[in-house]
């Protein structure tokens, strides 16, 4: 059996005003004991992290290239005694352009990083600057030109469409300047102004100006007509790769495949079992180092919750829904359980049936949000 292993590092040098995720501003302060508190985790998974075959390896964030190059290279040493990465894994990082250094990247690549990930989001300055983003357009493309030099091949970025200040003009700038980059996956999100962030501040008091519907839209269908176009297929909803470039580590998720997080706020899958570490970061570090588990919740769904998760995870990929997959998996009949919901999302334009199985349309990866209530247990 094989395995995914998350890691979270849950800093960043600032919040980004869009973001909502696990992550703090600032706590240089904790870097050191944080690492510590990591590999106390890791050592403490360290039977199961090495009776099963670890083929991916994702650290992320937060911002995982804020750790001083001692702290990375602490996380790899750990790594190699605990945990049984097979020689061919994915080894992904995620970085953020303003936080690399040679030093930094010398350690990603000793410990045996393959995969860079980093977080562009736009090549406007105007539009990154009214994000909160930490740099430049300009630092975005070097960033990238420094791991590249440094030997990384496998190269992803992130980009995001819908923010303040963007246009559609200026959105397409960006995919020309990321598709003649070398860089071989473009990850593409929409904002949503999630609760508690700045942006829903601003958009409460209404000085948040997002692009209108029909800018965002445009936006949009750029993507998912330029990058193919560019050799980038899309192979999720929001996610575009070169020929043998998808993320394998996020292909898990989709796939419904095991999975261990370590870490504050880190997510587990394991024997049909969701788990979640605390997100308090002082708290995470005190249990881990006294030897606690630090396990906030867990929770194993009932088989319509499994069979409704997997059906909307496998959905957003290119492969979708697969009979076979999902009978072996369930012991059960997709066609014979969603029949009518299938027939109805097909009539819509939103599913395509096979005899092999079910797959978004163009227009059902537009509207994935329709199709995945659809599945939902009542
Ligand atoms: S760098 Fe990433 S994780 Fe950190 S605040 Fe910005 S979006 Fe959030």
């Amino acid at each position: 059996m094989s395995i995914g292993l998350y890691i979270h590092i849950p800093f960043c040098q600032q919040k980004c005003l869009y973001c909502d995720f696990p992550s703090v501003a600032g706590g240089a302060e904790l870097y050191a004991d944080y690492t510590a508190a990591l590999c106390r985790e890791i050592a403490g998974r360290g039977g199961l992290l090495s009776a099963a075959a670890v083929d991916t390896v994702y650290i992320g964030g937060g911002t995982p290239t804020v750790l001083p190059a001692g702290c990375l290279e602490e996380i790899g040493r750990c790594l190699r005694a605990n945990a049984a990465v097979a020689a061919e894994a994915e080894f992904t990082v995620e970085a953020n352009p303003g936080t690399l250094d040679g030093d930094k990247l010398a350690v990603l690549r000793v410990i045996g990083v393959n995969r860079v990930s980093l977080g562009v989001q736009a090549f406007d300055d105007g539009v990154l600057a009214a994000a909160g983003r930490i740099h430049t357009a300009a630092q975005a493309a070097e960033a990238v030109a420094a791991v590249s030099a440094a030997g990384f091949r496998r190269i992803s970025i992130d980009l995001m469409y819908g923010l303040p200040g963007q246009t559609a003009a200026s959105f397409r700038a960006g995919l020309e300047m990321a598709a003649a980059m070398p860089v071989e996956h473009i990850s593409v999100y929409g904002l949503k102004v999630e609760e508690g962030t700045p942006f829903a501040r601003m958009a409460a008091a209404g000085s948040l100006a997002l692009p209108d519907e029909a800018e965002e839209e445009a936006m949009y269908d750029l993507a998912a007509d330029f990058l193919p176009a560019r050799g980038f297929a899309r192979y999720e909803i929001s996610n575009y790769a070169r020929p043998g470039a998808e993320c394998r580590h996020n292909l898990r998720y989709w796939r419904y495949e095991p999975y261990i997080g370590v870490g504050a706020a880190a997510h587990s899958f394991w024997q049909g079992e969701r788990l979640a570490n605390t997100a308090n970061v002082s708290e995470y570090i005190a249990r881990a180092m006294a030897g606690e588990t630090p396990l906030a919740s867990r929770e194993a769904p009932g088989e319509a919750v499994a069979m409704a998760e997997y059906t909307f995870l496998a959905l957003r990929t290119a492969a979708g829904v697969a009979y076979a997959d999902f009978s072996v998996r369930f012991g059960r009949e997709f066609p014979l359980l969603y029949g009518a919901a299938t027939e109805r999302l097909a009539r819509q334009g939103l599913l395509a049936v096979g005899t092999d199985g079910v797959r978004l349309t163009a227009k059902g990866q537009k509207y994935g949000n329709i199709v995945f209530g659809a599945f939902l247990p009542d």
